[in-house]
């Protein structure tokens, strides 16, 4: 209760409390605007901050396809819309699986859902589809999502779905560009999915609509092109091999298309090709050469190519200086400087695409082994020196912890001096403890154990236990788990 006697002269005392507790008030609105704008992502510039950690229950199903069919509308070319179907094959794990949850971190608008779905409904970047019955462990089902606007970007860097406007010479006209680059978890951006590196699709379907003045490249073997009303192209391209949704990738642009031939005493006409801008034409014959010997040192040291049913190619694209998808690696430039840029990405498609990192706590799986493998395939063509050499410049770089613990920061997840440079020097590691023959031998054995599949930091350490007796315990908590790099003396300790 309030005093009824209260005189002016004794509100005054009140009012000096209130008048600078509203002026304080209204400072503290005006400087925390841009911190509760980052809660909504429809006003952030990128995406990757609103990653939310995958549900208990996605675990309740396995994707066995993904068909993703898109309709590009350029007709204002600075501002490009697209509309989508996204229907995702999947086998419940569960008996009574009645529902699914996608990962969906999107500016893309979800118009309505199909299939297996009669509802949905979005809550912390999820999309909970309700199933019209339920399915019994091993059933199949099927669900369609329909949607459509732009997706923003998801990372200054990693742009999920990227696009531009470019004027290639030697016309000049203006011709859209877009691309894709997922990893981390930029495939949600734009398609929903569940984007989990151990879920593997066994087989993707990208189909994308587009004027007939422009291409669609994508993962696999192109398997249709049809002529559409009024002037437009349908492409559809197909992979059968599994694949993880931070390999899926789709492309559409003006390119000039170069296809070659490769075979050796392993595969036999496998394709290999370049989508490339016409500045690059006097670069192809080079570049050529250059994957030609990277394929036949790769099939002979590792396994023969696990994607020789479709093709191997790189592609123009304006992002980070290469990404791996799988069969179409993008890369920013198109010149023979870069050789050990493309022997890296080519290294992925066995480490990385054929088996897989489980999370991406453990980037330096893949990441660290394909460096390690172009140090290997550049020893091989430039000499033991060069290989030193290449060494030395990783081991003067190289400090941090190879677990990244905080992998919604893609950053942190491709910390180059950590993931790449001290990941490389570790399998240089185990390469001194087991010796030539025998690091050769176990890598052959870790991608055809593992094919198709995933490994982690444990697999890892248990293969390696099985085969070859040495404190790897010791070994793998030194390197994975504590910062800077250990002293290289394991050759000698047993
Ligand atoms: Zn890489």
């Amino acid at each position: 209760m309030f005093p009824q006697t209260s005189s002016p002269s004794k509100a005054y005392p009140w009012r000096l409390i209130l008048f600078p507790g509203i002026i304080l008030l209204i400072i503290w609105i005006v400087y925390n605007i841009p911190n509760l704008e980052q809660g909504d992502p429809s006003r952030a510039d990128f995406l990757y901050t609103f990653v939310t950690p995958q549900r208990e229950e996605q675990t309740d199903y396995d994707v066995t396809a993904y068909r993703l069919f898109y309709r590009f509308q350029f007709d204002d070319i600075r501002n490009p819309t697209l509309r989508a179907s996204v229907a995702i094959d999947f086998l419940s794990r569960v008996p009574g699986l009645k529902r699914v949850v996608l990962d969906f971190n999107s500016s893309l608008k979800v118009d309505s859902v199909g299939g297996d779905a009669y509802r949905f409904r979005l809550k912390d970047r999820k999309l909970f589809l309700d199933l019209r019955k339920r399915l019994d462990e091993k059933e199949t089902g099927s669900v369609v999502v329909y949607i459509r606007g732009w997706p923003k970007r998801y990372h200054p860097w990693i742009v999920g779905m990227g696009y531009e406007v470019v004027m290639p010479a030697p016309d000049f006209h203006e011709v859209p560009w877009v691309y894709t680059l997922n990893p981390p978890y930029g495939a949600q951006t734009w398609f929903p999915c569940k984007d989990d590196p151990r879920d593997k699709a066994d087989s993707v379907i990208v189909t994308a609509v587009v004027p007939d003045t422009l291409q669609v490249v994508s993962n696999g073997v192109l398997v249709e092109m049809k002529s559409l009303p009024p002037r437009r192209l349908r492409y559809t391209w197909k992979t059968t091999y599994p694949i993880a949704t931070y390999l899926i990738a789709l492309n559409v642009g003006q390119f000039r298309t170069y296809t070659f031939s490769y075979s050796d005493s392993l595969i036999h006409d496998l394709p290999i090709q370049f989508y490339v801008f016409p500045e690059d034409t006097p670069y192809v014959e080079d570049i050529r050469k250059q994957i030609f010997r990277m394929m036949h040192f790769f099939n002979r040291y590792l396994i023969p190519y696990p994607f020789a049913r479709e093709k191997y190619a790189m592609i123009r694209y304006n992002s980070s200086g290469g990404m791996e998808n799988q069969t179409i690696t993008g890369i920013r430039l198109f010149r023979p400087h870069r050789e050990r840029l493309y022997a890296h990405e080519l290294a992925h498609q066995w480490t990385g695409n054929l088996v897989t990192n489980a999370s991406f706590h453990e980037s330096y799986l893949n990441e660290g082994l394909a460096t390690y493998l172009t140090a290997l395939y550049w020893r091989h063509q430039y000499g033991d020196s060069a290989f030193a050499a290449y060494l030395n410049r990783l081991r003067a770089s190289a400090h941090g912890k190879l677990f990244v613990q905080n992998t919604v920061i893609p950053d942190s997840v491709y910390f180059m001096n950590a993931v790449y440079y001290k990941g490389a020097l570790l399998f240089h590691a185990i390469h001194q403890v087991i010796g030539e023959e025998r690091f050769a031998a176990f890598l052959r054995r870790l991608l055809q154990e593992l094919a198709f599949d995933a490994v982690s930091t444990r697999q890892l350490q248990s293969l390696l236990s099985r085969l070859y007796p040495y404190d790897w315990e010791a070994f793998f908590q030194q390197w994975v788990y504590s910062p800077g790099l250990p002293a290289n003396d394991f050759s000698a300790s047993q």
